[in-house]
Parts: C-alpha cells; structure tokens; sequence
C-alpha cells in the first residue's frame, strides 16, 4: 500500500471514537504519527492502544478549552518534532430539534465545541505551521451545511460557521503555503448518530441508505476518513478553500 503520509505528523480532534477514530487508523497506516486529541480518555487510549503503533498516541483535551487545544498542539510537536496536519473533527448535536425547544446554554454549548473548538484547533495549528510555512487544517461540518430541516438548527447554523471560518483562514493562511479545507460528510452510522437517532448501527445504515443519492453504497466512517486522507495529503498540494461534501450527491439530489 502507498504510504501517503510517511513522515507527516497529524492531530485528530475527537479521536476516540466514530469518523475521528477511522482517520486515525487510516492515516497511521498511511505512516503518519497520530496525536489523538478528545475527553473520552478510555476510549481514546484504547483506539490509539487497539492500532498498537507506537505511531499513534492519545492526549487528553476539551477542544473548547483555549489552554488543553495549546496543550494538545505543543504534546504533538515537542513528541513528533512538528504539526503537518490538523484534523479537527471532533463535534457535537443537540438532541432537540424545534426552535422553541433550545436554550442559551445548549446553544453555547453547541457553538462552544464545534465553532470555538475549530476555531482553537486551527489558531493553535497555525501558531505551530506559520513558522514553518507548511501544514494542513482540515475542519469538520456536515451535509447541514448544503441541505436544510434535516439537522436541528443549532448544529446547522454551528457548521455554517466552521465552513465560514475554514474560507476566512484560507485566505489568511494562503501566504505562509498553508491549506485549509472543510470536510462535510452525509450521515454515517457512528456513536454520535446512535446517541442522537437512538438507532443501533445496522438500522442507520437502512435509514440513510434509504434516503441517500447514491445506491447500492453505504456511507461508513472510513470513508469520510478516506476523503479527509485525500485532502490532507501532497496529492492535494493545491486545494484549498473547499468544502468538500461527502455525500454521494445527496445534496444535488435535495436541492431539486
Ligand atoms: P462521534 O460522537 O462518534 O465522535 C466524536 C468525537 O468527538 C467523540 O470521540 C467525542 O468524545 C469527541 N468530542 C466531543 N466533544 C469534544 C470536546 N469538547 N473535546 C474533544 N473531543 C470531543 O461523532 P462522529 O459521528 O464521528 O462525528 C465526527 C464529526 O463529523 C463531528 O464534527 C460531526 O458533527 C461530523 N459529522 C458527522 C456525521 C455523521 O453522520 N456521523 C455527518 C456529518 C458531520
């Protein structure tokens, strides 16, 4: 197998489980170091553990917490030597759905992780690539970002923002040879989904095979971290600015 990110050294916000942990297999076997960042500590452990590389390790770190993403950032780079790649997927959903339904605090909270948390992933990597003149952060959001009234308001309105923010920084970084890309999968049978959907993994997969463009395929989480792969990787040297949408052009399909 081609090694396509032999002596790059990637950070992986939300980590632990689902889409995060797929990416940090996947980009491990692909040769990088892998510096697992999330808060579920056992779970995170067992995923760097289960990979059994000495190549991936895990830190513990609440993407919201401007001192623990600082933290996460300096483990990878005082362990590896440098940050080539940002990941930063980690994310959460609200479980309620109406409008009149969510309160400030829910949607901090929603606003606190998925926006500011990006926000911190990308300003620490940059503090770290900047110097360097190299790097990659590639940010998390969703097909929410291109369809509408299929996710609850707040996770959409928080997506918006992170492909918002992952445009603004290209721009930004485009001078020191930095990339920035966002990353938007179609619903995938992860614990986020089972938590949220309150279906096991077998029954999300009928349901979103069920309403999705593309038949005969299933959208698992080592799919989207194949895409991330490709955007991450020197293959991809050019791109940047895009929000790639993983979704077997269920948006194209919604918009009619
Ligand atoms: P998941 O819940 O299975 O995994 C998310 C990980 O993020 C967990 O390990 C969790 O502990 C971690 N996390 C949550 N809050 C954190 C925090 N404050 N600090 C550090 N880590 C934290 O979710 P997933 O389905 O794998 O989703 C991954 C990303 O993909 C999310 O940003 C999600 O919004 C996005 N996404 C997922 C889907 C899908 O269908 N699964 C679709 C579109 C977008």
């Amino acid at each position: 197998m081609a090694r396509r990110l032999q002596g790059k050294v990637a950070l992986i916000t939300g980590g632990a489980r689902g889409i995060g942990a797929a990416a940090a297999r996947l980009f491990s076997q692909h040769g990088a170091k892998v510096v697992i960042a999330d808060i579920r500590s056992d779970l995170g452990r067992s995923v760097s553990n289960q990979i059994q590389l000495e190549s991936v390790s895990y830190v513990h770190c609440d993407v919201a917490d401007d001192s623990d993403m600082q933290a996460a950032v300096d483990t990878a780079v005082s362990t590896h030597g440098k940050l080539d790649i940002m990941y930063s997927n980690a994310g959460i959903i609200e479980k309620k759905v109406g409008i009149l339904s969510v309160d400030h605090q829910e949607f901090r909270k929603m606003f606190d992780v998925n926006v500011y948390g990006s926000f911190l992933a990308a300003k620490h990597a940059a503090r770290v690539m900047i110097p360097e003149k190299s790097g990659t952060i590639l940010l998390t959001g969703s097909v929410a970002t291109a369809t509408y009234g299929g996710a609850p308001h707040v996770y959409a309105a928080s997506k918006h923002a992170v492909v918002g923010l992952a445009k603004n920084l290209c721009v930004e970084l485009g001078q020191f040879g930095i990339r920035v890309n966002c990353i938007s999968p179609f619903g995938a049978a992860t614990p986020m989904n089972e938590e949220w959907i309150g279906l096991d993994e077998k029954a999300l997969e009928e349901m979103f095979s069920a309403v999705g463009n593309l038949k005969g395929v299933v959208l698992k989480p080592e799919d989207v971290a194949e895409a991330a792969l490709n955007l991450v990787s020197d293959e991809s040297k050019y791109l940047s600015g895009l929000n790639l949408l993983v979704d077997g052009g269920y948006c194209l399909k919604s918009a009619y």
